[in-house]
């Protein structure tokens, strides 16, 4: 958004604040789907469970990836029925499965065989996933550390499921958020392709292959726009699984860069030489993403003149609330706006009200 243009805004509204911008959402959203046609996408909530943001995606027909029993919760207040559903977390309980199912949720995920069990008792009214792990060491977000059959073992687990009697609807995986190489994909796509063979000859019946999310954003460098990024990604869909359903699972692409952050300097000092703006927003609130998403956003003042050293602080007491160190900034003076981009996924997600400072509210512009 222009400075101008969010000067006028931040007069209306009280800070810190993020600017929805649906517009942006709409195209975002519309990108990804022609730049992977034919592919159903399933809007990871995670990222950003906003209202707005799902009305939005419901919209313009995006499907939903839901985890928990909270986040069903979001997505039944939204009106999203559970056809449009699915269920992407590898470790349930049974109550969780239970509220699911009840909301009528029919697709879950499972990467070993203890969870099998758990989805036995419910297997006329379900089909699994296989999740399968695809390591990616070089991405900023690893989403195989903690879930995913080794790709070896993925065929194993596939079968023993089958003996259980449980309906197999195919292939999962995520390559890593962020991950700003398409090649991964191709590389458990791979993988697939030898175990869709298998259970072909087998007689396992499986269709959907499910890409996981993971496509990366322009923070302070800029990456390949959607379209480049998923053209290898494409070109191996289309030779290889024509004849399967494919789905994918997006988060940070679609609601990423359609918020802006607001925070205002609400006090300085100058500390052995360091000049410190503390901001009424940090690390406890939007930029919890710095912490736990190692996202660093591209930032924007309206001042000039010499700089100096500088660090942007957060407005809690704790010390760990330090968002930017050892920075060169011109003076800023209390009162002046500071601008971030691209702080919709992963940021007023994982934002909490620590030392009773409220999370940064949400303006839907346009
Ligand atoms: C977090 C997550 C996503 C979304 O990933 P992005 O990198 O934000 O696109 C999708 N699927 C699963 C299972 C996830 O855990």
């Amino acid at each position: 958004m222009e400075f101008s243009v969010v000067e006028k805004l931040v007069l209306k509204h009280q800070t810190p604040v993020l600017f929805l911008s649906v517009n942006r959402l709409r195209e975002t959203y519309r990108n990804l789907k022609n730049a992977l046609p034919g592919v159903s996408l399933y809007y990871a909530v995670k990222s950003n469970s906003n209202p707005d943001i799902i009305s939005v995606l419901n919209d313009e027909n995006s499907f939903f990836d839901v985890c928990s029993n909270g986040e069903i919760d979001v997505i039944k207040k939204c009106g999203i029925t559970a056809d449009r559903c699915i269920h992407t977390h590898p470790i349930k309980r049974d109550s969780d499965i239970k509220y699911a199912l009840d909301y009528g949720i029919s697709v879950f995920v499972a990467d070993n065989e203890d969870e099998l069990e758990k989805l036995i008792p419910y297997k006329k009214q379900l089909r699994v996933l296989v999740r399968m792990s695809i390591q990616n060491p070089g991405c900023l977000v690893n989403l195989s550390h903690k879930f995913g059959v080794a790709p070896e073992l993925t065929w194993d687990l596939v079968q023993k499921a089958d003996k259980k009697g449980l309906s197999i609807a195919g292939i999962s995986f995520h390559t890593g958020s962020q991950n700003e190489n398409s090649l991964k994909y191709i590389e458990a796509l791979e993988y697939c392709r030898d175990i869709f063979k298998r259970a072909a000859l087998s007689g396992i019946n499986m269709e959907i292959i499910d890409i996981g999310g993971g496509f990366p954003i322009s923070y302070l460098r800029p990456v390949l726009p959607s379209a480049q990024f998923c053209r290898p990604i494409n070109e191996h869909l289309e030779r290889y699984f024509s004849s399967y359903k494919i789905i994918a699972e997006p988060g940070r692409v679609l609601c990423g860069p359609s918020m802006t952050l607001v925070s205002k300097v609400i006090g300085r000092s100058l500390r052995n030489g360091v000049w410190w703006y503390y901001l009424d927003e940090g690390m406890y609130g939007s930029f919890s993403g710095k912490m736990y998403d190692h996202a660093d956003y591209p930032m924007y003042i309206n001042r000039t003149g010499q700089r100096y050293t500088s660090v942007l602080a957060g407005p809690t007491c704790d010390s760990i609330d330090v968002i930017y160190e050892n920075i060169s900034l011109p003076l800023l003076e209390v009162g002046d706006m500071i601008v971030f981009e691209s702080m919709g996924a992963y940021t007023t997600a994982s934002a909490s009200n620590f030392n009773g400072f409220p999370k940064a509210k949400i303006v839907v512009v346009e």
